[in-house]
């Protein structure tokens, strides 16, 4: 299980200069007047995770999380958000839930947190992480429109950050954060919607994102196969129309032969 350690802003929203947030492991409340930037620190968390919408950050373009200035400030150039999470042992309560359902349904995923599994890792598999070890993911965006993503300080894909939280809540179906007035949503939404969030508490909505990949990427091995078949098609009828030739060029050389003999 990830738990939140640190959160660090540098020219995000109102936070013009560095900002560090440091959880200690247990709740943690964030109390102010309104307007004095709460919200934001929420949008930060969003952000670094690579939230892709200006609507969802409260705003009109992604620019707008880029500290805009005050009467006395100017603005800054570049908006840096990091997040560092620490791998926990989950409680007590959780892991005995996830024994349960191991006994049910045998081994799987559930084995990831014990760091055993019966399974060989797939190539793609990213590697276990044990209780301790930490991941520090990093956004920044510069008002060029030029946009960076940092994984433990390496440059990466926004892909390989959405891939490491795929499954915890926090991926693109999260429900990891919640915003006034979402719980209401949630309630009164289609079930094809709420769906959405108990896949993604379940754990299933990672492998579903395989899957659609998977499908994707047979269908086109299907339309290279397709295009394959076309193209023997063609060769068919010129081997065909060659063999025809050479046939004929065969019985040329015959008679010619006898012709010379007689
Ligand atoms: P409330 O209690 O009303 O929910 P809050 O503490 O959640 O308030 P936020 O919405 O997080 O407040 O912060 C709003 C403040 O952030 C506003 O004062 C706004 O001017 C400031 N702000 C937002 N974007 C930027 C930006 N790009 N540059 C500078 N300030 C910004
Ligand atoms: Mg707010």
């Amino acid at each position: 299980m990830l738990r939140l350690k640190e959160l660090e802003l540098l020219g995000f929203k109102s936070f013009a200069d560095r900002t560090r947030l440091i959880c200690d492991g247990s709740t943690a409340g964030v109390v102010g007047p309104n307007g004095c930037g709460k919200s934001n620190l929420a949008d930060a968390v969003s952000w670094v995770l690579g939230e892709q919408s200006a609507r969802m950050l409260r705003g009109e373009r992604m620019s707008d999380v880029i500290f805009n200035g005050t009467g006395t400030r100017p603005p800054t150039g570049m908006a840096e958000v990091s997040m560092t999470l620490v791998e926990s042992e989950p409680p007590s309560m959780i892991s005995a839930a996830a024994d349960e359902l191991e006994k049910v349904i045998g081994v799987g995923e559930t084995a990831d947190a014990s760091g055993s599994r019966s399974e060989p890792l797939a190539k793609d598999a990213r590697p276990l992480r044990r209780p301790g070890d930490e991941i520090k993911v990093t956004r920044r965006l510069f008002r060029s429109g030029e946009s960076e993503y940092l994984l433990n300080g390496d440059a990466c894909r926004l892909r390989d950050i959405q891939d490491i939280f795929m499954g915890t809540g926090l991926g693109p179906e999260s429900y990891a954060i919640i915003e006034q007035g979402r719980i209401g949503q949630i309630l009164s939404s289609k079930p094809s919607d709420r769906r959405a969030i108990i896949e993604e508490a379940a754990g299933i909505s990672k492998f579903k994102s395989r899957k659609r990949l998977a499908e994707a990427k047979l269908e086109s091995s299907r339309q290279n196969l397709a295009r394959i078949n076309d193209i023997l098609e063609e060769i068919v009828k010129q081997v065909n129309s060659l063999k025809r030739q050479a046939s004929k060029a065969a019985r040329y050389k015959e008679l010619h032969g006898e012709l010379r003999a007689r």
